[in-house]
């Protein structure tokens, strides 16, 4: 197994946070000796501007993506793979015996597995090419600072959203929003209001800016993620919920999954794995996000709409397990978060 990477000690940009769902089936994740934040508070913001604070039961990890990157890949190494620092820029050949090419020279490959990311230059040569309908633009400050709450803030006639996700020693401060709507100048003008509001300075932070994929239903259920002698992982196969911009739980089962079958000696059980085990959910989420992340003139409802949705379908819920998910719902979005369960 031979990894091919560009960039080695990179700070990809990113939120870096990881649920608890990916902390629960990954738990060297939790486990590690390696920096991360805990963050046991979430503060959702709504377009209006009001502010509610939950008590997360399970803790969110936010890593620095450069140490989460070293430790996914020194555990690679570990178990075998070689890791060679060179950018891939072309493939020929056919399954069995591709051709690839790098600064030092040709190298040879039985089996492509491209976890290339968002930007996966192969894309058009192996699969369906995406349109700027399929991606948002995902821009940020690294902000020196930390605390323990984590705020994601929703926008007036806007679809995406802000969020200012503090890791141990500095902010991943960011807004993303869909490629085709708006231009990245007024997207940061925007980001620099929305942090000079929470408080924050952005002069002289580190600047990033993203593509982070964001597919429709559509694309999810036509998607053609594997064939002869290949494979497509996490963001270069646009595993990425259209809602909430997670991607690094995808990311990491994908690679699982993949595992599983080529272990099996039956690479193409992968696509029917993945289309069973997470498809589903990045189908729902799919068919939901303009729901969920735009605010109309009801903008207060939308973001009410939003709350449920994350309190039921993603399970985000109070630790009571006698209440219904409505009821759940309901109690929180009276406005106060209580950890207890409301009397019957
Ligand atoms: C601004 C932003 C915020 C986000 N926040 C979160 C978050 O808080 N939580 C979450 O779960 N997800 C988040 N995501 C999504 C998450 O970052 C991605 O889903 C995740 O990184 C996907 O992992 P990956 O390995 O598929 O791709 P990547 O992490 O993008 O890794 C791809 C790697 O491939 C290398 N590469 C590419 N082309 C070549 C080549 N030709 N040759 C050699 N190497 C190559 C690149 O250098 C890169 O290191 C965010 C995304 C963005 C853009």
């Amino acid at each position: 197994m031979r990894i091919f990477e560009e960039k080695l000690d990179w700070e990809k940009p990113c939120g870096g946070g990881v649920t608890n769902k990916a902390l629960a089936e990954y738990p060297f994740l939790a486990e590690a000796v390696v920096e991360r934040n805990w963050i046991n508070t979430c503060e959702l913001v709504s377009p209006a501007g009001r502010r509610i604070s939950l008590q997360l039961d399970h803790a969110i990890a936010i890593f620095s993506r450069r140490l989460l990157n070293n430790l996914l890949r020194d555990r690679a190494q570990a178990a075998g793979a070689t890791v060679i620092h060179q950018r891939v820029t072309a493939i020929s050949g056919e399954p069995g015996s591709w051709q690839l090419s790098a600064r030092a020279g040709p190298q040879f490959a039985d089996y492509l597995i491209f976890s290339t990311g968002a930007r996966n230059p192969f894309r058009a040569q192996f699969t369906q090419p995406w349109g700027p309908g399929d991606l948002m633009t995902a821009i940020g400050y690294y902000i020196p600072g930390s605390s323990r709450v984590a705020t994601v803030r929703f926008l007036p006639n806007f679809e995406g959203y802000f969020w200012l996700f503090p890791r141990t020693d500095h902010y991943s401060a960011g807004i993303c929003g869909k490629l085709e709507a708006q231009a990245t100048a007024d997207l940061r003008i925007l980001l620099e209001r929305l942090i000079r509001e929470e408080g924050l300075d952005y002069q002289n932070s580190t600047f990033y800016a993203h593509v982070l994929p964001n597919l429709n239903g559509f694309s999810f259920q036509n998607a053609t993620f594997s064939g002869a002698g290949w494979a497509m992982l996490g963001d270069a196969a646009g595993f990425v919920d259209p809602v909430t911009g997670e991607g690094l739980r995808y990311a990491l089962r994908s690679a699982d999954l993949l595992a599983q079958a080529l272990s099996d000696n039956r690479p193409e059980k992968y696509a029917a794995a993945v289309r069973s085990d997470f498809l589903p959910e990045l189908n729902t989420a799919a068919a939901m996000p303009t729901v969920f992340t735009t605010a109309h003139s009801a903008a207060a409802r939308s973001w009410t709409v939003w709350f449920k949705w994350l309190l039921t379908a993603r399970k985000c819920a109070p630790s009571c397990a006698t209440c219904s998910p409505d009821r759940k719902a309901t109690r929180i979005c009276g406005s106060a978060w209580a950890p207890a369960c409301p009397p019957s």
